[in-house]
């Protein structure tokens, strides 16, 4: 059995049981698929254009910051409308061009900690509609991150989102303990080292919280993840404790490896740690600083090979007279950008066996 197999599999985004049979498949034959944060058509493209390339399926997230970048800087935020707008636009235009890629699309958004709630009460408004008119939700799963709360009201919280997520089939991803760094603004930098590593009665705590409420969420526990990219420092990944959480819940519920597990703060990581970390039943891995470099890295490489061509309309190396739309042209140095970004996300997917996992 294949992942074209799956009832109602399809090429364009999926939801509901279609997408975590997605994910239970993934973890059935050990591989995870990343999540990559974009913040633009030209990102989702590069994505697209990955999956499309290794026929395999991957996943599209949006932050909150992605999200009110894509709806336009200039635009007012105070309310987090510009980050619901944004959200709601990404999803839109991701679902309007990925079927025709040919692959699967898992739509996500990421990180939503207390003070974004609004933000995610706006996405939700959009999947209840979008539910109502289609029966499927707009997105396929949110993140609710509650991990700088104390871990009763954290597991509080997720647990009544949770109960308005289950009816319209969308799936949760939760962060209990804490990925250090800085993303998207959050800077944890700071937090002291046993909030990086959660114990396995911990994640269980979630698991024994959440399954009564509905069989669709996934755990993002922390296990000395830090995200961005540093020198080596003292914040050890342990992958290790993975396989300690799933043997754990397995004690408990009498089913072997019952968790579904998330990777954040994986950039930078060794292959084996990834490795370990699928093998422990992560299903996925986000990537955002990777990816971010290389579609920065695919303007530079761009700038230093036609410098002279890039510093005037008129006039370069061939002649002070020549022309120089067809290199300042967006369409040529986005798209260095785009084809940068690609080969990371082939790359990323290649790391995570996530390829011609549609064969
Ligand atoms: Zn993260």
């Amino acid at each position: 059995m294949g992942i074209w197999d799956i009832p109602g599999m399809k090429p364009g985004v999926i939801t509901g049981e279609v997408a975590w049979a997605l994910l239970e498949y993934a973890k059935k034959e050990k591989f995870a698929i990343p999540a990559f944060n974009c913040t633009s058509s030209s990102t989702v493209i590069a994505v697209l254009e990955a999956g499309k390339k290794i026929n395999s399926p991957v996943m599209i997230q949006w932050s909150e910051g992605g999200s009110a970048f894509m709806a336009g800087k200039s635009m007012d935020n105070k309310n987090k409308q510009a980050s619901i707008l944004g959200a709601v636009a990404g999803a839109q235009f991701t679902r309007a061009v990925a079927a025709a890629y040919g692959i699967p699309v898992i739509l996500h958004s990421d990180h939503c900690a207390k003070k974004l709630l609004p933000w995610f009460d706006g996405m939700l408004k959009a999947d209840k509609e979008h539910f109502d008119l289609t029966g499927e939700p707009l997105f396929s799963s949110h993140m609710l991150d509650l991990s700088e709360e104390p871990d009763d009201e954290n597991l509080a919280i997720c647990a009544e989102y949770f109960a308005k997520m289950v009816p319209m089939n969308l799936i949760l991803e939760m962060e209990i303990g804490i990925t250090g760094g800085i993303e998207d603004g959050v800077d944890n930098s700071a937090v002291s080292n046993d909030k990086l590593y959660t114990t396995p009665e911990t994640v269980y705590s979630v698991h024994e919280k959440l399954a009564p409420i509905g069989k669709m969420f996934t755990i993002a526990a922390a296990f000395g993840n830090v995200h961005g990219v540093y020198k080596p420092g003292n914040v050890k990944l342990r992958p290790e404790l993975l396989h300690d959480y799933q043997k754990y819940a397995g004690e408990k519920t009498g089913k072997e490896m019952p968790l579904m597990l998330v990777f954040h703060g994986g950039s930078g990581s060794l292959p084996e740690e990834i490795e370990s970390g699928v093998k422990a039943g992560v299903v996925k891995m986000n990537v955002d600083t990777d990816t971010q470099w290389a579609y920065w890295e695919g303007v530079l490489k761009f700038y230093k090979k036609y410098e002279g061509y890039l510093q005037g309309q008129i006039g370069n190396p061939d002649g002070e007279d020549k022309p120089n739309k067809d290199k300042y042209d967006p369409r040529k140095w986005v798209r260095e950008s785009e084809v940068s970004m690609c080969d990371r996300v082939v790359l990323q997917c290649e790391m995570l066996k996530n390829k011609n996992t549609l064969a």
